[in-house]
């Protein structure tokens, strides 16, 4: 007579999967077989534990269980054959979901293995690397990437042969594309599955392979490909280009292709966020009486008058001179910093005219107009 699920696991009715998970775990670590020799019937339990286990984590096989009881497993209710529990289908699988992988193999996402479909791989992702200059950066621009990367078969056009009949189901796995390997490890003997080195975890084998290709329906090939850089990108963002990296496994879907941004120094500009910083140099004189003069920016020179009296460091903004905002509207503005030149190797007629001029000025030429800012910096120094 065989036991209450339930009852072997030591769980409620209504305990959730996680509660059955850990149940199970407890049980596992005190009854594996290599674990406790002392117990001549820890096998047996352990065998029981992992089919109570087995059948409680699965929803569909719960469901059954819940209402037809042991019987309605081993008719097999809901599928052909059953589910059956001779020599324990999914074992490995079920230690590399508790415990962890043991190495090798894939990764699945359902217990027993069972969602893992065998079947051609898609093509790796590819990262590249474009620089551009300050202005292609900010406007957008179409680049050209040559690069080396597999592509599809042109002789059998990614199928692997030119010769359809000549795919065969592997014999292998049967076309499952894994196989099982007994394992032995310090915890005891564990079943693993791990891909058909035969067809390569494809699960079909290929009897007249492509010449070109050798079966894999890909080859490595010089490739250029247009990727639409868009405006107000900035250095260190990254682009996706669907679909345009290495080509699938017979005709399974390709891989994608990354190309990174790096942007040239400018020899003017200096790019801070979306905002364009440049500096403007005005003479001693100029700052002083005012003036107008060219300043460029990323749409070309622009006239900008600066005021008398114009000091060192003074920004001047142009809104909307900046980088377009990637993806949105606007722009950033354009700061302008002012830089003073004061003249070097003067003769003495130049040198007496200065002097002079200075004689003319009294203190309060050179008073800062912006108390506010003046204030501010006496209260920061005297702390
Ligand atoms: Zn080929
Ligand atoms: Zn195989």
């Amino acid at each position: 007579m065989k036991r209450d699920y339930y009852e072997v696991l030591g769980v409620s009715r209504d305990a959730d999967l996680q509660q059955i998970k850990r149940a199970y775990r407890r049980l596992a670590r005190e009854l594996h077989p290599d674990a406790n020799s002392a117990d001549p019937d820890c096998e047996e339990k352990f065998k029981e534990a992992t089919e109570a286990y087995e059948v409680l984590s699965d929803p569909e096989k719960r469901g059954v269980y819940d209402t037809y009881g042991h019987d309605g497993l081993r008719r097999g209710a809901g599928g052909a054959g059953g589910f059956g529990f001779d020599g324990f289908p999914g074992f490995g699988d079920l230690f590399e979901n508790l415990f962890g992988s043991f190495g090798g193999g894939f990764t699945r996402t359902g217990p027993f293995g069972r969602t893992q479909t065998a079947g051609p791989a898609r093509g790796e992702d590819l990262a590249l690397d474009v620089e551009l200059t300050l202005e292609e950066a900010a406007f957008g621009v179409e680049k050209e990437i040559t690069f080396t990367a597999q592509g599809v078969c042109p002789v059998c056009e990614g199928v692997g042969t030119t010769e359809p009949a000549s795919v065969k189901t592997c014999p292998e796995c049967s076309g499952l594309g894994r196989v099982r390997t007994v394992r032995r490890t310090m915890l005891g003997q564990f079943v693993q599955t791990g891909p058909c080195t035969r067809c390569g975890g494809q699960g079909q084998v290929i009897e007249s392979p492509c010449r070109e290709c050798r079966g894999s329906g890909r080859v490595y090939a010089e490739r250029k490909v247009k990727v639409q850089i868009p405006a107000g990108i900035d250095a260190g963002q990254r682009i996706r280009v669907s679909g345009r990296g290495g080509a699938g496994d017979r005709g399974a879907q390709a891989g994608d292709l990354y190309v990174r941004v790096h942007v040239a120094p400018h020899e003017v500009f200096e790019r801070r966020g979306d905002d364009i910083l440049c500096r403007a140099d005005l003479t001693m004189v100029q700052a002083a009486v005012g003036t107008t003069v060219p300043v460029p920016t990323l749409d070309g020179e622009e006239e900008v008058t600066f005021a008398p009296g114009t000091q060192p460091g003074e920004v001047k903004v142009l809104r909307g001179r900046g980088v377009p905002h990637l993806h949105g509207h606007g722009r950033g503005d354009q700061e302008v910093h002012v830089r003073v030149l004061i003249p070097r190797d003067l003769d003495d007629q130049q040198r007496r005219m200065l002097q002079e001029f200075d004689g003319a000025c009294g203190a309060d030429h050179y008073s800062d107009r912006d108390e506010g800012v003046l204030q501010k910096i006496r209260n920061w120094l005297n702390g």
